[in-house]
């Protein structure tokens, strides 16, 4: 595609911009980023019983290596609690080594029989967060910690309708205690788990001999938390904001905030070319991603579609009667079906004062339109005829009896899951949606189909 060369840097940066926020998040409270070994031995895997129970089915194993086949077969990380642990067991030995706060951005690889780009492939890239601490209140608070870096990077930097949430005890991650998610809801009504945190208890301080002496003097075990999100955000950013006609990225996650598209032929070109180079000069001064179209062989209706097309918030035309104005023509992304008229003369003395405000008047209504798409497509349902209905199209918020075979019928006939029990739930008695006995979490919980 023509100008691909040129402006394909947009799908690596956007990427560069989520990570940058979260690492700024992560580290600020403390934590350090490490790297720790690719290959895992199997034995490490298999000393946390459920660990490896749940993570088996996934796993990639390197059986030969150096032409020999290996006396033990190594598995690439699908997550790396066992390895951490292994080296946490190794660094901690007193209470003042805790607590001890480790990040490690990096690629891991899950088996998928069904690959999905973006929301799930069977190599991803994450943020895998591994902590210990001396108490389990010191654990759960550190993965709340953790589902707030989420929540935060989620509603307010890529503008997802997310719900914070505990998993019910089926959907925990494998050796885990509690596990928490954040779940947004995408444009089909799907809901996606966008990030986890988990409280591991002992589990893992039992399997590796994570331990410390406390101020008594006896070996105590640690409490650790894990906690991860992946690319998979990128998935959440598409799926929740896009439409017919492409990309519409939320101003904050933009790789080009603003775009200048300078119109015209021959001496009037270089004229506007000239502003145009100018004006996003000033942009950039402001702190405005700004970029200009300068690509001489497309025109401009070619360039407002492949911009439109790429999800750039704003677009600037600059045309030689602008120019005599003092004006450009701005057009915000979600206007393009609109007429000509929607299209807004503004001053460009004023243009950066102006686009600040504009891109943050577009990042609020982004992340307002997908809390009204979430709320219109969430249903509050008693009984199993509205239950069907509300997942057919969106999420069903219900009373659960907590069984596992009540949750499989449901599964089977309607394909939805227990997606989390909202943290902000009202506390609520009653009876299961489905089979009627005694509802289990004192609150309504929301099932959906997920990816
Ligand atoms: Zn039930």
């Amino acid at each position: 595609m023509a100008g691909q060369r040129q402006h394909g840097d947009q799908a690596v940066r956007l990427p560069e911009l989520l990570q940058a926020d979260l690492d700024a998040r992560i580290k600020a409270t403390g934590h350090q980023n490490a790297y720790f070994p690719l290959l895992i031995p199997q034995s490490f895997l298999e000393r946390e019983a459920e660990h490896v129970e749940g993570f088996a089915p996934e796993f990639f194993t390197v059986t030969h290596a150096g032409g020999k086949e290996l006396d033990e077969p190594l598995v690439v990380r699908p997550t790396s609690e066992t390895v951490i642990g292994e080296m946490m067991a190794k660094w901690i030995s007193s209470h003042r080594d805790l607590p001890l706060l480790l990040n490690q951005w990096a690629n891991v690889l899950r088996w998928e029989l069904r690959p999905r780009m973006f929301l799930r492939t069977s190599e991803f890239l994450w943020q895998e967060g591994h902590t210990a601490h001396a108490t389990a209140d010191d654990a759960i608070a550190e993965t709340m910690l953790a589902l707030g870096f989420y929540q935060d990077v989620a509603a307010g930097v890529a503008a997802l309708a997310t719900v914070p949430g505990e998993k019910t005890p089926r959907e925990r991650f494998a050796g885990a205690e509690r596990t928490f998610t954040i779940e947004g809801m995408m444009r089909d009504g799907r809901a996606l788990q966008a990030g986890t945190s988990h409280f591991m208890g002992t589990n893992f301080a039992k399997a590796f001999g994570i331990t410390y002496t406390g101020e008594s003097g006896a070996a105590e075990l640690c409490h650790t938390t894990s906690w991860g999100m992946s690319t998979r955000m990128i998935g959440g950013v598409i799926m929740t904001h896009g439409d017919d006609k492409g990309l519409v990225l939320p101003p904050a996650l933009a790789p080009y905030q603003v775009v200048v598209v300078p119109i015209g032929r021959g001496d009037q070109a270089e004229a506007t070319m000239a502003a145009a180079t100018e004006l996003a000069a000033r942009l950039a001064r402001a702190g405005i991603r700004a970029h200009v179209d300068s690509r001489p062989q497309l025109s401009p209706g070619f360039k407002f579609n492949d911009w439109e097309m790429r999800g750039v918030p704003i677009r600037l035309e600059l045309g030689p009667r602008d120019l005599a104005a003092g004006t450009a023509l701005m057009s915000k992304r979600l206007n393009y079906q609109q007429p000509q008229s929607t299209k807004e003369a503004i001053s460009l003395e004023a243009a950066p004062d102006l686009l600040i405000a504009e891109l943050a008047a577009f990042q609020a209504m982004l992340a307002q339109r997908a809390i009204d798409f979430r709320d219109e497509h969430t249903a509050v349902v008693d009984s199993w005829p509205e239950f069907t209905a509300a997942v057919a199209s969106g999420w069903a918020l219900a009373l659960h009896c907590g069984e596992q075979a009540c949750e499989d019928e449901i599964k089977a006939e309607t394909t939805a899951t227990p997606r989390c029990i909202p943290l902000d739930g009202e506390p609520l008695e009653g009876t299961c949606v489905r089979c009627g006995k005694p509802s289990a979490y004192g609150k309504r919980i929301i099932f959906a189909r997920a990816y």
